[in-house]
Order: structure tokens, then C-alpha cells, then sequence
């Protein structure tokens, strides 16, 4: 039996397996975070929903309330700019036409990078199918682990560093919508949009181009997440404050992938609340 509404904490909204970079399947990492002691959890793929059945079916069984999410990639110029999506209709036509052109520019442009790399070191595209799951979201830190099978680069962190940092000559850019235009598909599939680690080393979007996405339907920001630093954030802090704006908090567990640990970060339950009221396009899977 479902119980509508009813949710325990703690919360932690922003998780990965390896549908996309995760090194975990789903329902490993609905058990990782079962054992960090988390009551709800969100599973949150770069741009793909495909992980979402195993991982609701894994935390209901482990007591958990499971919210389906994404991790939608956009850009402003130069910059990525991830925009969580929590309770949207994943059957929304033209968010998955953008998902679905986001999947193939990665899949593309992770070849295009394999074969720059493969000119000077051995590595064939190959050794990164091995370090993929089939119909995983393919992304930079699947290139990584291949680097590290081959012995190229000790972990992630060295290959992010080098050889995959953007000012490579290795580096190929993916498509990805402007960050306005990712905020509305997301509002528009009836889910809710929130700007996920948006206080980094980059410093802050322009205040221009935050408020265009909070004119088409941005929620909220992310404002407890290890990547974010100050001013930057203390500013963030201030907006959320003034426009009573959706404030998480969230791990990005990686698995093995990143050092990030279920729940070092979480989210009240009055913001989960507003979450899902503020969700026209699903609803989170309550355990029986
Ligand atoms: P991509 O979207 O393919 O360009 O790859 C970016 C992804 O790589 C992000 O989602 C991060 O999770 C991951 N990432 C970025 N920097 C690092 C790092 N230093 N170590 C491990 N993963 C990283
Ligand atoms: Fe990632
Ligand atoms: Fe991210
Ligand atoms: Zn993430």
C-alpha cells in the first residue's frame, strides 16, 4: 500500500550510480545510503531516468522514500552548469528529445576524446566500453576509470587534472542547452528545477541569467554540496533568503568515483515538503 506524503529524514537528494558516473548499480546505492542512515533519497543521473524502477524498488524493500530525479546537463559560455530536476513526467516529450540529444552529442564527443588520447597513449574505445554499463549516460569519468585501468593516471582526480581538463588539447566539448532553456524544459515536464552545486570555483551565474531562470520556474539551489565555496555561496545564502527560494543540501555520491559520502550533506524535511507539493509531474515512492 502507498502512504501518500508521509517521508522521513535525513534526506539527500543527489546521488549517481552507473547509469551514468556512478561506479554503483541503483540498488547499491539506495543501500549505501540505507546504511548512512538517510530515510529518503533521490537518485539523480546526469541526463538519463533509466535507473529510477531498480532504485525506488530497492529503497521502498530497505524502508527508504525514494524521489525520482536528474542531473540535467547544461552550459552557460564557457561553463557547465547542472540543473537537478526532481518529480517530473520523464515521458515529457520534449525533455526527452533534449535528454535524448544530450545522450548522443556525449557518446560522440567521449569518441572523438578517446581517439585524441589514443594518439598518444594506448587507449582504444574499447577499454572505455569496459568501464561503461550498457546504456549508461557516458561522460569524462568513464574515459577516467579507463585511463586508470590502463595505468595512465592513479584515480579520477589526476586524469580531471590532465588529460580530460577542459584546457586540453584532448578536450571536446558536448552539446548542451543553455541553462534558461534547461530550467523551463525541466518546469515545463511539471518537475522541479534546482541549480545543484551553483557556488563553486566558478564563481556565480550572472544575477541576469539567474533571474531569467527563476522567471521560467527555477526552485531553488543547492546550497549545501562540498564543491561550493565563499562569497560566492553567502550571496546564494542571501537571494534564497529574500525570494523564500528552495534550499538542499546533498551528498553527489559517486561510489568509488568521488570521495563524497551519503548524507555529508541533507536537506530539511520542510524543503522535501515543498519539493514535492511544488511537483506536478510525479510523486516520490513511499515504502509500504
Ligand atoms: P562530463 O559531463 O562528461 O564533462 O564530466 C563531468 C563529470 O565528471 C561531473 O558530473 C563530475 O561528476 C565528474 N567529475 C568532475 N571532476 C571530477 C574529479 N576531479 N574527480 C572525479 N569526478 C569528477
Ligand atoms: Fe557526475
Ligand atoms: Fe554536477
Ligand atoms: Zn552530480
Amino acid at each position: 500500500m502507498v502512504h501518500q506524503g508521509v517521508f522521513r529524514g535525513p534526506s539527500d537528494l543527489h546521488l549517481h550510480s552507473d547509469h551514468s558516473d556512478g561506479t554503483e548499480s541503483p540498488a547499491r546505492v539506495m543501500a549505501a545510503a540505507h546504511r548512512a542512515g538517510l530515510g529518503t533519497a533521490a537518485l539523480t543521473d546526469h541526463d538519463t531516468t533509466s535507473g529510477w524502477a531498480e532504485a525506488a524498488e530497492a529503497a521502498v524493500s530497505l524502508g527508504m522514500t525514494f524521489l525520482p530525479g536528474m542531473e540535467l546537463s547544461a552550459r552557460y559560455e564557457w561553463r557547465s552548469v547542472h540543473v537537478l530536476a526532481y518529480l517530473f513526467d520523464a515521458d515529457d516529450a520534449a525533455l526527452r528529445v533534449l535528454t535524448d540529444r544530450i545522450r548522443s552529442s556525449r557518446l560522440t564527443r567521449a569518441r572523438e576524446m578517446a581517439d585524441r588520447i589514443g594518439r598518444d597513449y594506448d587507449l582504444t574505445w574499447d577499454d572505455i566500453l569496459s568501464q561503461t554499463a550498457v546504456g549508461a549516460t557516458v561522460g569524462r569519468p568513464h574515459l577516467a576509470d579507463a585511463l586508470v585501468a590502463k595505468g595512465h593516471v592513479r584515480d579520477r582526480g589526476e586524469a580531471f587534472a590532465g588529460i580530460l581538463h577542459p584546457g586540453s588539447d584532448y578536450y571536446v566539448d558536448l552539446y548542451a542547452p543553455d541553462p534558461v532553456t534547461a530550467v523551463a524544459a525541466v518546469a515545463d515536464a511539471g518537475g522541479v528545477p534546482i541549480i545543484a552545486h551553483p557556488a563553486g570555483r566558478a564563481g556565480l551565474l550572472p544575477s541576469r541569467v539567474i533571474d531569467e531562470m527563476l522567471d521560467v520556474g527555477l526552485a531553488g539551489f543547492e546550497l549545501g554540496h562540498r564543491e561550493n565555496v565563499e562569497p560566492a555561496l553567502s550571496r546564494l545564502r542571501q537571494l534564497c533568503a529574500q525570494r523564500d527560494l528552495i534550499v538542499t543540501g546533498s551528498s553527489d555520491y559517486h561510489g568509488a568515483g568521488k570521495p563524497n559520502q551519503p548524507g555529508e550533506f541533507t536537506t530539511t524535511d520542510e524543503m522535501v515538503a515543498r519539493i514535492i507539493s511544488g511537483a506536478t509531474g510525479g510523486a516520490p515512492v513511499f515504502p509500504s
